[in-house]
Order: C-alpha cells, then sequence, then structure tokens
C-alpha cells in the first residue's frame, strides 16, 4: 500500500502550497481530476516521479510536486488530492480547492475519466470559473475504446472554450498532445475563452451586483465571479482562506458586507434561501455538463459495465464477499511464505559466507578482537538477519498486494467491511485506511484525511495500529516457522502458516473493531456519518511496472529504513550486551529489571527490552532478540530458522513464549514515524497518548490472560 516516500508525507506538501521551482522561469501547474482518474499516472509520467498510483479513490491526500519539460517550458507540476468538486467537504477537497484558487497556478490540467466524463465536466465547470488558463486532459481512452464510447474531444473543446487533449496515461507518447497544449495556453498562444456556466436570472442578477464590489477590493487577482457566488452561500473553511489570502479586511469591508446582505434579501424575496441556492448554483453545472457530453458522447453498448457488475455480484455478496477475502488474504500469505523460504535461506548462506570472509580480513589486518566483534558480530549479524529475513517476504508480498490494488479490489474490501464499521459507529473508508496500514501505519494515519468527519478520522487514526505493517510481518512469520509448523518446507507447513498468519490478522481486525466500538461508546460518542463509496471500473493491471515500482519503492524503501535502524541500533545492542556493569552485562541488567513483569506476560526480560528498543522501528525486535541470547553465552552461525528455534529454546522459549510474542507484536505501541504521524494529524499530544495505550494496553491484557491461562492449565 501506499508505502512511498510520499505516501509517509516525504516530499509531499500540503495547503502550505511551497512551491519549489529549479528556475525562475519555471511555471506552475496544477493537475486536478476526480480520484481515480488516473492523475497521479499523468503526474508520474511526466516527471518521472513515483507519486502513489493505484485504482482505488482517495489515496492522493496531499499536493505533491515534479518538475517536466516540454519543447518550449520549464513546469513544475503539482499533483493535487481528487476531488469532485470544488465546494470543499473534505480535507483532501480543501486541499484540492486552496491549490487552485489561491496557489496562484500558471494553469490548471483537469484529468478526467474518458468513461465516465459527464461527472468529471462538473469539475471542469467549476475549475474554469476560478481561471481561465486550463487544459482538459480526457484520460482513459483506451478505456472508452473498449467500452465502444466514443468522444468527440473538438465538439468538447469548442463547447468548453478550452483545449481538450485525449490521453492514456500508461502511455507516456500520448502526453505530447498535453504538453502542447499546455505550452499554448501558458504562452496565450492559444487564446482560451471558457464558456462559464449561465445560471438563473436572480442569481445572474445577485452576481452581477456584487461582482464589481469585489473588483475593486481585489483588482483582478480573482474570478469576481465565483467569489461572488461562494460568498452568497457563505462557505465557512473558504471564508478563512480568503481571509488568510486577501487580509482579514477584505471581508470586513462594510460596502462589501452591505451589498451581500442586499443580494440576500433580494434573493429571499424571491425564494431562494441559502440551501435552495446551493442547489440552483450545483443543478446548473450538472444541467450543463449533461448538455455537453448530450451532443459530443456516444455510447454504443453497455456490455463491459455488466462484466464489471457480475465480478461485484460474486466478490461483494453477503455470502462469498468474507470467504473470498479471506482466501484472497490466506493465498498472498502462502505465496509469500513458500516462494520466500527458499531466497531466505540462500541469502543467509550468502550473508554467512561473507561473515566467515570479513572475520578472515579482520585477522589478516590484525584488527583487535573487540573491533572485529562490534562490526562483524554487532553490526553485520543484525543487518544480515534483517536482508535475509524482511528482503524475501516483502518483495513478494508487496507486489502480490499491489496488484490486488491496481485491478481495483481495494474498494471492493471497504464496501464489504462498510456494515461492520458503521455497527461500530465509524466511517466504511475506515476499511481503506486499515488496508494501506498493512503496508505502513504511518501512511495509513495520513490516509485517514479520506475520512469527512472529525470523529470518524481520530476513531481510524486510534486503531489503526492493530493491522500491522511491513516491519512487524517477518517477526510473525519468523515466529509460526519456528513454532509452530517446524522448519520443514513443504505444502503443508507453508500452508500451516499462511492460515495461522491469516488468524493473526483476522484478530487484529477484530481487535480494530472491537477498540473502535468502545471508543465510539465511550469517548469519541457519535452516529455513523453517511458517505458515498464509489466501486470504480475493474482495471488490468500493468503487471511489470507494478512489481518493478513495488519492489523498488517499497520493498527497497522499507529494507534501507529498516537496515538505517538496525545498524546503529546492532552496534548500541552489542556495546550494551558486552559491555559489563559489576558482574553482568547492561542488557542483562535492564533485561532482569523488565524480567518480572515480562514473565506475568509469558515473555521474558529480553524480548520485553527488544520490544521497548524496537519503538524506531519494529523491524529490529528479533535481531535484538538474537543478538542478546547470542551475547549471553550461546555462540553460532545463525544462517536458518532452524538454529534460530534452538538459539530460542535453549533461552527458555516455549510454545506460550511463541504466542505472546506474536500476540505483543500484533498489539503494542506504534513506532516512532507511526507516533509522529499521529502527532501531526490530531495536532494533540493527548490523542497520540492515547494512540500509544490503547494497543499496549490491550497487548499486555491479552499476553497475560493467554499466559495465566497456560499457567492454570500447567501447558507450556
Ligand atoms: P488518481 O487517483 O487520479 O491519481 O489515479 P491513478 O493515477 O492512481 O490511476 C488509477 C488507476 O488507473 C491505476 O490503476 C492506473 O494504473 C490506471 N490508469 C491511469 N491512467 C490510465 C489509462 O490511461 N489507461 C488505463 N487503462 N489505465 C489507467
Amino acid at each position: 500500500m501506499g508505502l512511498t516516500r510520499n505516501a509517509v508525507g516525504i516530499g509531499a506538501i500540503d495547503s502550505g502550497l511551497i512551491i519549489r521551482k529549479q528556475s525562475e522561469d519555471d511555471r506552475v501547474i496544477a493537475l486536478a481530476g476526480n480520484p481515480n482518474v488516473g492523475k497521479s499516472t499523468v503526474f508520474n509520467s511526466l516527471t518521472g516521479m513515483n507519486q502513489h498510483t493505484g485504482n482505488w479513490p482517495g489515496k492522493t491526500v496531499t499536493n505533491a510536486q515534479g518538475y517536466c519539460k516540454s519543447r518550449r517550458n520549464q513546469y513544475v507540476m503539482v499533483d493535487i488530492p481528487g476531488t469532485y468538486s470544488l465546494f470543499a467537504h473534505s480535507t483532501e477537497e480543501e486541499v484540492a480547492r486552496n491549490f487552485i484558487c489561491f496557489g496562484d497556478p500558471d494553469a490548471v490540467v483537469v484529468v478526467c475519466d474518458a468513461t465516465c466524463l459527464e461527472r468529471n465536466l462538473n469539475l471542469v465547470l467549476q475549475t474554469i470559473e476560478i481561471s481561465p488558463n486550463v487544459v482538459v486532459c480526457v484520460n482513459l481512452m483506451d478505456e472508452a475504446k473498449r467500452k465502444h464510447i466514443s468522444i468527440d474531444l473538438k465538439q468538447i473543446s469548442r463547447l468548453l472554450g478550452v483545449p481538450v487533449v485525449g490521453t492514456i496515461a500508461r502511455k507516456r507518447s500520448t502526453l505530447d498532445s498535453l504538453l502542447t497544449a499546455i505550452d499554448g495556453v501558458v504562452e496565450n498562444t492559444r487564446s482560451t475563452a471558457p464558456t462559464l456556466v449561465t445560471y438563473p436570472r436572480e442569481i445572474e442578477d445577485a452576481i452581477s451586483t456584487i461582482a464589481p464590489v469585489i473588483d475593486e477590493l481585489v483588482s483582478g487577482r480573482i474570478s469576481s465571479r465565483w467569489l461572488s457566488l461562494r460568498l452568497l452561500d457563505s462557505d465557512e473553511s473558504l471564508v478563512n482562506e480568503i481571509s488568510a489570502y486577501f487580509g482579514e479586511s477584505f471581508l470586513h469591508d462594510e460596502r462589501l458586507q452591505k451589498t451581500i446582505e442586499k443580494v440576500r434579501t433580494t434573493l429571499l424575496e424571491h425564494g431562494v434561501s441559502s440551501d435552495k441556492l446551493k442547489d440552483m448554483i450545483v443543478s446548473s453545472i450538472v444541467k450543463k455538463a449533461q448538455s455537453i457530453c448530450e451532443c459530443s458522447v456516444t455510447y454504443a453498448s453497455s456490455a463491459y459495465n455488466k462484466r464489471d457488475r457480475q465480478i461485484d455480484s460474486f466478490l461483494t455478496s453477503k455470502w462469498t464477499g468474507y470467504p473470498v477475502m479471506l482466501i484472497l488474504l490466506c493465498l498472498i500469505f502462502y505465496l509469500t511464505i513458500t516462494v520466500a523460504n527458499y531466497p531466505s535461506e540462500l541469502i543467509a548462506k550468502g550473508l554467512a559466507w561473507i561473515q566467515d570472509r570479513l572475520s578472515e580480513l579482520f585477522v589478516a589486518l590484525g584488527s583487535p578482537q573487540w573491533l572485529h566483534d562490534v562490526v562483524v558480530l554487532g553490526i553485520y549479524h543484525v543487518l544480515a538477519w534483517v536482508v535475509s529475513v524482511m528482503l524475501p517476504p516483502m518483495a513478494i508480498f508487496f507486489p502480490m498486494f499491489t496488484l490486488l490494488e491496481d485491478v481495483g479490489y481495494l474498494p471492493r474490501i471497504a464496501y464489504n467491511l462498510d456494515k461492520p464499521f458503521r455497527m461500530c459507529n465509524a466511517c466504511g473508508k475506515q476499511a481503506l485506511t486499515m488496508c494501506m496500514g498493512f503496508g505502513c501505519n504511518a501512511a495509513g494515519i495520513v490516509g485517514c484525511r479520506i475520512i469527512d468527519s472529525p470523529r470518524e478520522k481520530l476513531l481510524a487514526i486510534l486503531t489503526n495500529n492493530f493491522v500491522p505493517c511491513n516491519g512487524r510481518f517477518p517477526t510473525l512469520i519468523a515466529i509460526i516457522s519456528m513454532f509452530f509448523v517446524g522448519t520443514a518446507c513443504g505444502f503443508f507447513p507453508s500452508l500451516l502458516s499462511a492460515v495461522i498468519l491469516t488468524c493473526v490478522i483476522v484478530l487484529g481486525i477484530a481487535m480494530t473493531f472491537f477498540s473502535t466500538k468502545l471508543l465510539s461508546s465511550t469517548i469519541l460518542k457519535g452516529v455513523p456519518s453517511s458517505f458515498t463509496l464509489e466501486l470504480p471500473p475493474y482495471r488490468k493491471p500493468q503487471i511489470g511496472k507494478v512489481i518493478v515500482r513495488s519492489l523498488l519503492d517499497r520493498t527497497l524503501f522499507v529494507l534501507a529504513r529498516a537496515v538505517a535502524v538496525a545498524a546503529p541500533a546492532g552496534l548500541i545492542i552489542w556495546i550494551a550486551a558486552n559491555v559489563s556493569v559489576g558482574d553482568a552485562s547492561i542488557l542483562s541488567h535492564c533485561a532482569d529489571f523488565f524480567d518480572p513483569f515480562a514473565r506475568l506476560m509469558g515473555l521474558d526480560g529480553v524480548i520485553l527490552i527488544a520490544f521497548v528498543l524496537g519503538l524506531p522501528a519494529n523491524e529490529i525486535v528479533v535481531p535484538i532478540i538474537i543478538m542478546a541470547y547470542m551475547a549471553q553465552g550461546s555462540l553460532l552461525e545463525l544462517d536458518s530458522i532452524a538454529q534460530m528455534r534452538d538459539l530460542f529454546i535453549a533461552n527458555g522459549w516455549t510454545w506460550v513464549t511463541a504466542v505472546c510474542t506474536m500476540l505483543f507484536s500484533l498489539m503494542h505501541w506504534p513506532c516512532t514515524t507511526a507516533l509522529l504521524t499521529i502527532k501531526n494529524e490530531t495536532g494533540s499530544i493527548k490523542w497520540t497518548a492515547v494512540a500509544f495505550l490503547l494497543p499496549t494496553l490491550f497487548g499486555i491484557l491479552s499476553c497475560m490472560l493467554v499466559s495465566g491461562m497456560a499457567r492454570l492449565f500447567g501447558i507450556g
């Protein structure tokens, strides 16, 4: 899921709108569009960047920028969140609207879906009210062709009064015409004369009364026609932005206020209340979009849609929806575990061989023993574990998950889980943010911006940590392989591992529901809001691209993060495990300190301290445990999962320890990146503390319960 640098907020910009130009002459282009129309694909194709793409509405929640060149100009392209309208209702709609209105872009490209152009034109019509420098990019022309939809682009361009180009964003060459159109608009060689929506007479009269006053006050800095309408329907979030942009005094101008008051009274006299005004504005836009499409788009058949509906009735039905979800999850885990076994072992052997050569090198160079131990047994050993155990499963899991995302399966999951989330008084979109959490909880938390209601957004943020991120998967897989299915490869052990892992994930999802319900009936009470979830058409995934991108963007990104944390952690842990204070090492002292409490949870002091030290990244928990145990005397070559099992058993692990470690891995505090993201998104230390405590308390309680039961029945 959204596990790229951009997805976790690095390199992405919000409504703060800091445009980083490479040279003064750079022109700024905003890429707007409804969600899921291929905007990020256009952005990536033009800029060569890797903004997260995926077949579901709502995945881009912040602005991101990149650079591209046409034959004549250099551009800063800004990919803004997908939005259906500029009458902002949610955070990402606000981000989009603010950039178009107040970001002063040189041109706005509105990317549209050729297969449902009429709905997309609503945004185009709203955009040309704000700025005449608009280019309409009708994307997904290949899909339209397959659906036998023919579009007269020239006719649409004539009716809108702005350039309209057809593209297939997945094919870079089709975007040349888009760049040429942008060149024309920014250089004014291609004059645009947008045909604006005409509103009913009462509204037109109102506009012509207010607009001249605005023109006098802000002299052409913004479309006075558009601003007149917004001031009339007193859009609150926009009022704040306007104050920030033009200064407080603008809205307090006496003449402006009096004019608006007068116009409102006149409108009321004509039976146009504030709600009716909104309806009239929206229906005029909708009618105009309809009339444009009526004379320029023709549909030849509906068979294509029928196939999608048939698949949907299987994937989202009451009887088959949940089993299919579980089977798919289990299948992904099965493939991950079976296929990952072989490369894991090979990599481990290769890295162990390198370790021996490194040791020989240290001897040959005559370096002191402690230096060899720090570098080879400390830093290198932890790195080798992280790489050999994490890389293969991630390299298999991520591409498969991304393929499902690209086909369009994620919104179907959200659809299936909508009902249970509503029963917890939360929003069905939480299911999407939960899916994002599988990749990275920080990405899942940023993704919660797609939820409009602040209460429901908070519920989603606070409970996101119950789905294990990629950092915790390898820990879970390693423990399952060691303690529950033996260390042999083969069909049944792998299937059993996959089933157990699926059960752990289902437990995580159940805990998400439980804690959401708990919060929504205590500190976050409220009724669930309604929302429309769009089920996008199924699309043929770009298999090659998905594999390459998810390997480069997600797998290597995560691995690099793990390695960056693991290397210094390896050093610190080695020092802690080998430097003695009194009769024992620092690590032993710490482990002894935590031990009594850890025992109550079915763990030991070393495991608990590994979780504490793993706060920067969950990936390093198991390496810390290994290091600590090895420093306590058992020296061995750790090149297979079987040897790891022996090491753990020699240190007193039973299957109860394994269950409790898995439970605590599933339910404990979020990592530092996730905590910082929660602090950013909620702006509150209090809610960050709740997000820290909630899973931790559940984790401690469930571990105590399991180990208590085991003791009671004398098992383990
Ligand atoms: P955004 O939400 O508007 O940014 O949409 P994305 O760029 O993430 O694209 C949504 C989905 O449509 C992804 O699966 C893309 O691979 C796919 N896509 C984008 N453009 C095209 C296109 O022109 N043709 C086809 N067939 N698929 C496309």
